[in-house]
């Protein structure tokens, strides 16, 4: 019996992409003893993306989809995917082609050396705009520095996942994975290889600089408490300062001098309510995600899917 592979692929508005991205995994799969089945994740489009995998799903045994209520973003779209692949081990992709299938031979030989976990890092890449490299290397030296984990710089949602792995993954209920970084985190055999990425084949990046800094700030404060440790070193860093200002002030008390300060007193007082609003609104970061989670509601809901209840 040939092994199975499970191959999860978010889409949301990728109706013209799914038909290109099912027909090329086909193809690799062709020449390979594999047997496989794609299980397309229906991030909320609105466009026609749900019709084209029902059409596409309909003309084979092995395709199958999950269809959110609403989008839930990217990585929930794969953990939801991971949670109903069954195969012997899980590759996620994304839609839009940028992750070449000719990979995936060499991800399942590595998999295959004994590796549980083969993820991906993309190459420096011409094709890619200015902006988006910048702010991908912005976000993982900021990620690496403020967070207990170590990313390599360019990490994508291109892995492959043993299944021993992907059932570790099955317990875990955080509402929003931040998927790379806790691969990173599981432990296991790790291996990475590199990649050119392709141009999207179709539609544009759902990744807006919104949804971008989103995830940096979300993948910081999911990993790490550092920032919290902030308010700690500033407050030490600042009443050591005040502490060297006390001999001045004693100086000028006793010697008369008057001392004018309308100025430098407004700006010392708009300096520190700006510093305490920061502060703050870093606690109020992590109390916000501890309320979310103790809400313990769904992390995402299926309003219909082709997989049996297995
Ligand atoms: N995606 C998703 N939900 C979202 C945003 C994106 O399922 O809210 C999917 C998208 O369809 C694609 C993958 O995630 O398959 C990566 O998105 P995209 O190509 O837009 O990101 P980029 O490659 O520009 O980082
Ligand atoms: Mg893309």
């Amino acid at each position: 019996m040939n092994k199975l592979v499970s191959i999860v692929i978010p889409a949301y508005n990728e109706a013209d992409n799914i038909f290109v991205i099912a027909e090329s995994i086909k193809k690799v799969f062709s020449s390979i003893n594999y047997n496989y089945e794609i299980i397309l994740v229906d991030d909320g489009s609105a466009d026609h993306t749900l019709e084209k995998i029902k059409d596409y799903a309909s003309t084979a045994n092995n395709i199958f989809f999950l269809e959110f209520s609403k989008n839930f973003g990217h990585q929930l779209a794969v953990k939801a995917g991971m949670d109903h692949a069954f195969g012997d081990c899980v590759i996620s992709m994304d839609c839009d082609m940028q992750h070449p299938p000719e990979l995936i031979p060499d991800m399942i030989a590595k998999w295959e050396a004994g590796y549980e976990v083969v993820y991906t890092i993309r190459e420096e890449d011409k094709n890619l705009s200015k902006g988006k490299r910048s702010s991908s290397s912005l976000f993982y030296k900021v990620l690496n520095w403020l967070s207990d984990i170590d990313l390599e710089p360019g990490a994508a949602d291109f892995r492959l996942l043993d299944q021993k792995v992907v059932n570790v993954f099955r317990n875990f209920h955080e509402n929003e994975p931040f998927l790379r970084g806790l691969v990173k985190w599981l432990g296991f055999k790790q291996f990475a290889i590199r990649y050119h990425p392709a141009a999207r084949f179709s539609g544009n990046s759902k990744y807006t600089l919104k949804k971008m800094m989103r995830l940096a700030l979300h993948g910081v404060t999911s990993f790490s408490i550092k920032p919290l440790y902030s308010a700690v070193y500033l407050g030490f860093i600042l009443s050591f300062a005040s502490v060297l200002y006390i001999p001045y002030i004693i100086y000028a008390f006793v010697n008369h001098v008057e001392v004018s300060g309308w100025a430098s007193v407004i700006m010392t007082i708009v300096f520190f309510g700006g510093l305490q609003l920061i502060i703050l609104g870093i606690i109020g970061i992590y109390v916000g995600k501890m309320f979310m989670q103790t809400k313990n509601r769904p992390n995402y809901i299926i309003r219909s899917s082709n997989i049996q209840q297995k």
